[in-house]
C-alpha cells in the first residue's frame, strides 16, 4: 500500500500553486493523497505569515498533528512556505515534532529531504538565498483540483519594499521564469484539458524585467493567447507602479485575456502611501483605473486595502473610502494592519488603536456592501459568458463569468469544461442566478 500525504495549505494563489506542485512531487514519488491528516504518513503544512493569523494558526495545527506519532511514529511532518522562511530553527524549537522544513526558494529538494528524515535526520533546509538550480521546480508537473483552470506561477518574489510586508524577505527577490518554461507548462495544461491559464507572482507586472534578455509581460500574455486550446488568461497580482499602456493595451487586444483585474490599492492617503513605500500617489492610481475602464471593455477590478496603517487620521482613511467610492470595486480584501517582525512599519510611531482599526474597518465594509449590490444588480438581464468548471448536484452547474463572477445555472455535466452563453436571472454580490442560452465551444 503506497503511503499516503495530506497537505494544509494558508495564505495566498501562490502558496496554493506551490502546493499543487509539491503535490505532484509527492505522486512521483509514489505517495497517494490521504482522506485526512489522521491517515496521512506526510502531513505538510505549506504556511503563510502575511498577519499574525497565520502564524497562530501554523503553530496550533502543529500541535494537533503531533498526536500523529503516537498512532505512527514513523510519520513525517513537514513545514514549507513563507513562515518557514522567515522562522527557520526558531519554529522547530517551539514545535521540536516537525521533521521537514523548506520553502518556496527549495521545494525541488523535497525528495532527498523526505530521504534524509526516513534516515532519522532532522531535515531541515532554509536558505538565505534561492538556489542555483531552483528551476528544477518546474520539471515537477502540478496537481490540481480543478481540471478546466490552472494557476501557473511566472516569477517569483519581489524587489518592492513596502515598508509592511515581509514577501521580500520570505519570498526574495523578483526571479522571472523563461518564456518557454512558462509555454511549456501551458501547452501541458491545455492537453491535459486545461482552458484557464491563471498566470501568478507576487508581482506579475514586473515578469521578464530580470531575464538575460529582458521581455516585456504583455508580450508573454500575446504569446500566451497564440498557444491552441487557451481560451481564458487572467493574472494575479499586479502592482498599479508597473501597471504599463502597454500591459493595459493588451488586455483590450487580447481575446483571450479575461475583464478582471486585481489591483491593490491599500491606501487613499498620498501621505500613508509614501509612508508604505508603495510608489504611487491617489492621483497616479486613478489615472491608471481610468485608463483601464477606458479601453478594457467592461473592466471589473478588485483591491487589497490596509485600514489602520501606523499615523492613519481620519482625514487619510476618508481618502482611501473616496477612492472606493470613486473607482466602484467588484470586491474588496481588507485587512487590519497587522505589524509583521522584521519591518519598518511595525517599528513607526503612532500605532493605530485595534478598537479604531475596528471601527473604520465597518464603516469600509458597509460601503462597500452598498456598492457591490449596486454592481450585482447591472448584471440582471445581461448575457455572459460562463466557463462552466463545476457539477454541484444532479443538474445544477457552477462556472465563472469573464469578469470572475460566479454563476449558477441548469445543465448536465456534458457542459463541464466548456464555455456556454447564459443569461442572468438575479444577481447578489456573490453569485449569478442565470439561464442556458446555448454552447459557444
Ligand atoms: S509589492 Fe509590496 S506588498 Fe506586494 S509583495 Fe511586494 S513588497 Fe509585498
Amino acid at each position: 500500500m503506497g503511503r499516503k500525504f495530506f497537505i494544509k495549505t494558508f495564505g495566498c494563489q501562490m502558496n496554493f500553486n506551490d502546493s499543487e506542485r509539491i503535490r505532484g512531487i509527492l505522486r512521483t514519488l509514489g505517495y497517494e493523497p490521504a482522506r485526512s491528516w489522521e491517515e496521512a504518513d506526510l502531513i505538510l503544512i505549506n504556511t503563510c505569515t502575511i498577519r499574525e493569523k497565520p502564524d497562530q494558526k501554523v503553530l496550533s495545527h502543529l500541535g494537533e498533528y503531533r498526536k500523529i506519532k503516537e498512532k505512527n511514529p514513523k510519520a513525517l511532518i513537514a513545514v514549507a512556505g513563507c513562515l518557514a522562511q522567515r522562522m527557520g530553527w526558531e519554529l522547530v524549537k517551539k514545535a521540536p515534532v516537525i521533521d521537514i522544513m523548506f520553502s518556496s526558494f527549495n521545494m525541488h529538494q523535497l525528495p532527498e529531504l523526505i530521504n534524509q528524515a526516513q534516515a532519522g535526520y532532522k531535515a531541515i533546509a532554509i536558505l538565505e538565498e534561492p538556489p542555483e538550480d531552483e528551476d528544477k521546480v518546474w520539471e515537477f508537473p502540478t496537481e490540481r483540483d480543478n481540471p478546466y483552470c490552472a494557476y501557473v506561477t511566472i516569477i517569483k518574489g519581489c524587489d518592492k519594499r513596502c515598508t509592511y510586508c515581509v514577501v521580500p524577505k520570505t519570498r526574495g527577490r523578483e526571479r522571472s521564469r523563461s518564456m518557454e518554461s512558462i509555454l511549456e507548462e501551458v501547452r501541458r495544461l491545455v492537453d491535459e484539458g486545461v482552458r484557464e491559464i491563471h498566470l501568478l507572482g507576487q508581482n506579475v507586472t514586473a515578469w521578464g524585467r530580470d531575464l538575460e534578455k529582458p521581455v516585456p509581460f504583455s508580450e508573454l500574455l500575446y504569446e500566451i493567447s497564440k498557444v491552441d486550446g487557451v481560451e481564458r488568461i487572467r493574472f494575479t497580482t499586479g502592482h498599479p507602479k508597473d501597471l504599463t499602456d502597454d500591459i493595459i493595451d493588451a488586455m483590450a487586444d487580447i481575446p483571450q485575456v479575461c475583464n478582471a483585474l486585481h489591483l491593490p490599492v491599500q491606501s487613499g492617503s498620498d501621505r500613508i502611501l509614501s509612508l508604505m513605500d508603495r510608489g504611487y500617489t491617489k492621483e497616479f492610481y486613478l489615472e491608471r483605473v481610468e485608463k483601464l475602464k477606458e479601453k478594457v471593455k467592461g473592466i471589473a477590478l478588485s483591491t487589497d486595502i490596509i485600514v489602520g496603517f501606523p499615523t492613519e487620521t481620519e482625514e487619510d482613511f476618508e481618502e482611501t473610502l473616496d477612492v472606493v467610492r470613486k473607482v466602484r470595486y467588484e470586491q474588496i480584501f481588507s485587512f487590519k494592519f497587522s505589524p509583521r517582525p522584521g519591518t519598518p512599519a511595525a517599528e513607526m510611531e503612532g500605532q493605530v488603536p485595534d478598537e479604531v482599526k475596528t471601527e473604520r474597518m465597518t464603516r469600509l465594509l458597509e460601503l462597500q456592501k452598498g456598492i457591490m449590490s449596486e454592481i450585482a444588480k447591472t448584471y440582471e438581464g445581461t448575457v455572459q459568458e460562463v466557463l462552466v468548471e463545476e457539477a454541484r448536484d444532479e443538474g445544477t452547474l457552477v462556472g465563472r463569468t469573464t469578469t470572475n463572477r460566479w454563476v449558477t445555472l441548469e445543465g448536465d455535466r456534458s457542459l463541464l469544461g466548456k464555455i456556454v452563453k447564459v443569461k442572468v436571472k438575479k444577481a447578489s454580490p456573490f453569485n449569478l442566478d442565470a439561464e442556458l442560452l446555448e454552447v459557444v465551444r
